[in-house]
C-alpha cells in the first residue's frame, strides 16, 4: 500500500517534469532555429540603396532590379552589421 501511494505521485511528478523539460527544450531549439533562419535570411537579402526595400537574392553577379523603385543594385556580398 505504501509503495503504491509513494510511486504514483512520483510517477506523475517525473512524468510532468520530463514533459515540461521536453517542451522547454523544444521551445528553446525552435527559438534558436527561428533566430538563425531570420539572421541568415536577412544576411543574404540585399537592400535597395534608394528605397531600402528588400531584393530577392540571386546566385549570379548580375545587377538586381528593385521592384519598388526600379533602380539597379549590386548583389550584396559585403560584411558588416
Ligand atoms: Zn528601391
Amino acid at each position: 500500500m505504501l509503495m503504491i501511494q509513494l510511486t504514483l505521485p512520483w510517477f506523475v511528478f517525473i512524468y510532468l517534469t520530463v514533459f515540461l523539460a521536453g517542451i522547454l527544450i523544444f521551445w528553446i531549439g525552435y527559438e534558436m532555429l527561428q533566430k538563425r533562419l531570420s539572421y541568415s535570411a536577412s544576411r543574404h537579402m540585399t537592400r535597395c540603396r534608394i528605397c531600402c526595400g528588400l531584393l530577392k537574392p540571386s546566385s549570379t553577379n548580375e545587377l538586381l532590379c528593385c521592384p519598388s523603385c526600379g533602380s539597379l543594385n549590386e548583389p550584396n556580398h559585403q560584411g558588416g552589421l
